[in-house]
Parts: C-alpha cells; sequence; structure tokens
C-alpha cells in the first residue's frame, strides 16, 4: 500500500511490512525507531503515515471471541469480517458507519461514527496495545480509545455488542431545506440512524434506518420509488437494500455495500462537528455560502452523533451534529475553501478526512488535549509512533 484509499496521500514510509504472526510484529516494533500502523488506509488526513515503518496487520491470524455481551476481536480485521461473526453469533454492533470495507483499529481511531448514536468508539470496553518497547498493555482508560494511533499498535480489541437486530432504509426525497431546518430534531428522533444530504441549493434527501419493532415516525418527503445513491448519478447497486425490506442491521446500516466501492472513489472528505445546540446556526451559516461550496461538493451528509467520554472523539462530552462534505478531488480548491468554513462554524474535525484548524485553536476545543499529549508520552516516550500528523497537533515527544 503505497497511498491511501483516495490517492490524495503517497505514504512516505521506507517500508511497508505485514507481519504474519505476532511475535514478528512484536520483534518489528522493538527494534524501529519510527513505526504507525495503516488500517484500509481510508483516511483522507495523512493520519497513518511515516517516514519508518508502515505496518499492516490484514496478514496477522483473526481472533473472534465472545463472552457475555463483549466480543474480542483483532484490531485489523475489517468491519464486514466482524459483521458477519457477530450476525452468526446472533450478535450486533450498535452502530455502522457508511461503509463496512476499514478496519476495527482504524476505525475506532478516528472515532468513525454513523448517525442516532455513540460513534464505534463508544463500544469499546478495553485495547491490547504493543507498545515500542515491546511490552503488551490492556487499556481501558476513555482517553486512549481515540488514540489516531499514536499510543502503540492496537492488536486487538474487546467491544460491547448487543443483540442481532432487524433494520429496514427507507429513503425520502424532495425534503425542502426549511422543513429540515424547522424540523431538525424531530427528522433526527424518527429513526434508529437518519443521515440527510443536501445540495445547499433547498432541497434534502433523508436516509432513515428504522429498527424494526421501534414505534415508526411519519418523515417528510416522499418516499423514493427506485433505489438511490446519496451521490447523484452513482450507481444505486453499490448501495445497501432501501425500499423498507427487512434485513440485517449489518446490511442496513451502512449505505454502502462490502462487495462494491463505496461512495464515488474519485474524491476527497471533510467532516465538521458542532454541539447540537449550535446545530441550525452552523447549517444556516454554511448555507450562505452555498455559492462557494457547491462547485466542489459532490454531495453533503448531515448526522447526530451522541457525547460520548473517549477524550479525542469530536463528540466528546456534547451531543453533536456531524456535517460532512464529499469534495471533487482537487486539493488545492478543498484546502483552500476549508479555513472560510471552519471559521464560519468552529468545528471540531473528523481526523481521518481533511480539515485545516490550527493547533491552539483545536486544542482549546478538546478539554482533555493536554491529558491526551501526556498519555502519548506516557505510552510512548521516545516518538516511535509520533508521526508528522500528531507532531503537528501534540508536539515532537521531546517537547511534549
Ligand atoms: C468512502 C468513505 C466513507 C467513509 N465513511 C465514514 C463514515 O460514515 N463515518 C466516519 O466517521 N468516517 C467515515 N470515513 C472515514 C473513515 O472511517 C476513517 O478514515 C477510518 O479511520 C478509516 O479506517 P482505516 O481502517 O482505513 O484506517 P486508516 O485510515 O488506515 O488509519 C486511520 C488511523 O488509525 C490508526 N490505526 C489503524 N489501525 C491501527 C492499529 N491496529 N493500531 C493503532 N492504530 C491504528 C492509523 O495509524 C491511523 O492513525 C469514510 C472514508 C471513506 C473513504
Amino acid at each position: 500500500m503505497r497511498t491511501n484509499w483516495a490517492g490524495n496521500v503517497t505514504f512516505t514510509a521506507a517500508e511497508v511490512v505485514t507481519p504474519a504472526t505476532a511475535e514478528d510484529l512484536r520483534a518489528l516494533v522493538r527494534g524501529s525507531s519510527a513505526v504507525h500502523v495503516v488500517g484500509s488506509g481510508h483516511s483522507f488526513s495523512p493520519i497513518a503515515d511515516t517516514t519508518g515503518t508502515l505496518v499492516s496487520l490484514a496478514g496477522l491470524p483473526e481472533v473472534f471471541e465472545v463472552s457475555g455481551s463483549t466480543a474480542r476481536v483483532s484490531a485489523g480485521m475489517t468491519l464486514a469480517a466482524l459483521a458477519v461473526h457477530l450476525e452468526n453469533a446472533g450478535l450486533a454492533l450498535h452502530t455502522l458507519p457508511s461503509l463496512p470495507h476499514i478496519t476495527v483499529a482504524g476505525a475506532i481511531a478516528t472515532a468513525t461514527h454513523g448517525s442516532g448514536s455513540h460513534s464505534l468508539s463508544g463500544a469499546v470496553r478495553s485495547m491490547e496495545v504493543l507498545r515500542a518497547d515491546g511490552s503488551t498493555v490492556e487499556l481501558t482508560s476513555p482517553g486512549a480509545v481515540v488514540s489516531l494511533g499514536g499510543l502503540g499498535v492496537v492488536t486487538a480489541v474487546t467491544l460491547d455488542v448487543v443483540p442481532s437486530f432487524q433494520v429496514e432504509q427507507t429513503v425520502y426525497e424532495d425534503v425542502a431545506w426549511t422543513t429540515l431546518l424547522v424540523q431538525l430534531e424531530q427528522i433526527f428522533a424518527g429513526a434508529y440512524s437518519v443521515s440527510a444530504f443536501v445540495d445547499w441549493q433547498g432541497g434534502a434527501t433523508l436516509f432513515a434506518k428504522h429498527r424494526v419493532g421501534d414505534p415508526r415516525a411519519a418523515f417528510p418527503g416522499r418516499p423514493a420509488s427506485a433505489p438511490v445513491h446519496p451521490v447523484p448519478g452513482q450507481p444505486a447497486l453499490h448501495c445497501t437494500v432501501q425500499g423498507g425490506v427487512p434485513g440485517p442491521w449489518h446490511e442496513r446500516l451502512p449505505h454502502f455495500r462490502a462487495e462494491f466501492t463505496p461512495s464515488v472513489g474519485e474524491e476527497l472528505q471533510t467532516e465538521y462537528f458542532v454541539p447540537r445546540t449550535r446545530a441550525v446556526t452552523a447549517l444556516r451559516a454554511l448555507a450562505e455560502m452555498s455559492t462557494v461550496i457547491s462547485p466542489l461538493v459532490q454531495t453533503c451528509e448531515i448526522r447526530t452523533v451522541s457525547d460520548e467520554d473517549a477524550w479525542l472523539s469530536p463528540a466528546y462530552d456534547r451531543d453533536s451534529l456531524a456535517i460532512h462534505f464529499t469534495w471533487v478531488p482537487n486539493t488545492p480548491a478543498v484546502l483552500a475553501l476549508l479555513p472560510r468554513l471552519e471559521e464560519a462554524i468552529a468545528p471540531r474535525p473528523h481526523w481521518g478526512k481533511l480539515f485545516t484548524v490550527p493547533p491552539a485553536l483545536l486544542a482549546a476545543r478538546y478539554p482533555q488535549w493536554d491529558a491526551f499529549r501526556a498519555l502519548l508520552t506516557e505510552h510512548d516516550p521516545k516518538g516511535v509512533f509520533r508521526n508528522e500528523f500528531l507532531t503537528r497537533y501534540f508536539g515532537s515527544s521531546a517537547s511534549s
């Protein structure tokens, strides 16, 4: 793997290694002065990069052990593979993001989320972490969960799981922008998971995922008469089944099916979290910028994420609205626009997507920023996992 999924990041790693055993991994980490793990490489920010050794866990033996209401799983497993194991055991995760192609640890490290609940990191009970000195620790602190890959190699994760459940997905088209703003709270409370795709020009399309057995709420707009891709013009074949047909949680909660390319492929992404109390104000501020947003955007998705205790989750300590942008693949133009959006809504950005918020401003938006910096130093005093991305935001190991 020499680039990330989108191709906008070329890894600067001297080598990419896929160890086949836990002992090979330990030996590699102990012998490295700079190492970082890459999951499936779906982040748009250079968060997974290193100038040293880039490690993929894809070659390690799979772990899947259920104990009561938890499952201990290998960190490098994809969410798609995990979902099949869980479903076969009559179990489920409480949420899934739009795509199942990514790894368990990669998703958790960036607070990857769906809509209507906590992000995946909210399900983490503990993480087995291999540190630079070769020691292994079991971390349970909420501070460690959204690690940005900086604490060490997460080799296994113990997750809260729930009984399997069925979901029906219905798409509602032609929802007026003003209706979305006025009924925002009711719309997002109307189903187990709701996404609103908006074009900033006056319309919205709702993807409502109802948990079978939950009370049904009415939605504005009209039910789509045929399957719909969230990005206009893309094939709906790539999407999970819609039309109100019940199916297992993992075949409805993601928008995209594991066997197809998710989203568009030719794209960049950004996502901004604002507190729910500022949701409508932030949406209005962005709508006022629609003439500069529209030429660069392929689609925008609005979701809700419940407040959580992982220190670096953008939803830390506050119920949040997550406003996502799928951009055209024009990095200079997108990076030139982002500061204007960030100035308008003062967000906490998604760590795995593109953003330009300066480190000092970002630090001020996270109450546990300094505590996380101390955690980095505690677990990785020599800065072996401290790549350029982490150094930009948290300083080098020497200065921290
Ligand atoms: C098409 C598309 C759709 C997306 N949809 C969503 C969505 O619905 N919701 C959402 O929140 N995000 C979404 N994302 C973003 C994506 O979920 C995150 O970027 C996620 O981190 C990618 O996981 P990955 O396995 O590819 O990790 P990578 O991008 O490879 O790595 C991300 C971080 O995790 C760390 N990491 C990975 N494995 C380990 C490990 N074993 N130990 C320690 N650190 C590790 C890496 O070092 C890095 O810091 C989407 C991305 C794409 C491309």
